[in-house]
């Protein structure tokens, strides 16, 4: 089975999934944790050039895509792919849905382009459940701030783009959740960790039967 594990910077998506793979341990699962953009070596390197901001060219936007599927196919084949066959559990932080949420709804690429590379490098494969990590984006910014005291410096007019690039990825996301219902589960985490986590025990509980 394949899980996948989404929302934006700041809902909590690393403590959660801690939690989710040891509720799924304790059940006797074999689990794999892996991540997006990275998940194995050379993924990883991919993750590192799309991140890295120490260079005068920007990224074009097509170009940051691609990079995003390139690192996707690597990690499908050689870690996600793999572990399914063998009946472990993927849990994935951040899959396909973060792409159409930050190329998509934050960068502006069209869905249908962003839908043929995800044909095109997945093929047949979806995951089978999406838990989505909700909440207001400005909630988000302040745990985000207090995360990492002090690394402010820039306001203004960046900071009303970031919020306006994080209020449309935010959005996508929900769309997409109200588009799939049967897949996504979506968690207001704006609540606190043991209500969220109560939350998704009970969304693991609901939609997964090991
Ligand atoms: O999941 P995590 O917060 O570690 O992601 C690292 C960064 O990668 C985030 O800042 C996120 O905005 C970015 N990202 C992206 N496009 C994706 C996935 C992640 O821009 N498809
Ligand atoms: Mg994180």
């Amino acid at each position: 089975r394949f899980i996948t594990v989404e929302g934006s910077e700041g809902v909590g998506k690393t403590s959660n999934i801690e939690f989710i793979c040891h509720w799924l341990q304790s059940r006797g699962m074999e689990v794999v944790r892996t991540r997006e953009p990275g998940g194995t070596p050379r993924a990883e390197a991919i993750r590192k050039l799309l991140l890295d901001p120490g260079h005068d060219e920007p990224l074009d936007d097509d170009a940051e895509l691609l990079l995003v599927f390139a690192a996707r196919a690597q990690h499908l084949a050689t870690k996600i792919r793999p572990a399914l066959a063998r009946g472990a559990w993927v849990i994935c932080d951040r899959f396909t849905d973060a792409t159409y949420a930050y190329q998509g709804g934050g960068r502006g690429i069209a869905a249908s382009r962003i839908a043929s590379l995800e044909r095109f490098v997945q093929r047949e494969l979806t995951p089978d459940l999406t838990l989505l990590l909700d909440m207001p984006v400005v909630d988000a910014q302040q745990r985000l701030q207090s995360r990492l005291e002090g690394a402010g410096g820039h306001r203004d007019r960046f900071e009303r783009e970031r919020l306006a690039f994080f209020e449309s990825v935010r959005r996508t996301y929900l769309e997409r959740a109200t588009a799939e219902p049967e897949r996504f589960v979506v968690i207001d985490a704006g609540r606190s960790l043991d209500e969220v986590q109560a939350m998704i025990a009970e969304a693991l509980d609901d939609r997964i039967s090991p």
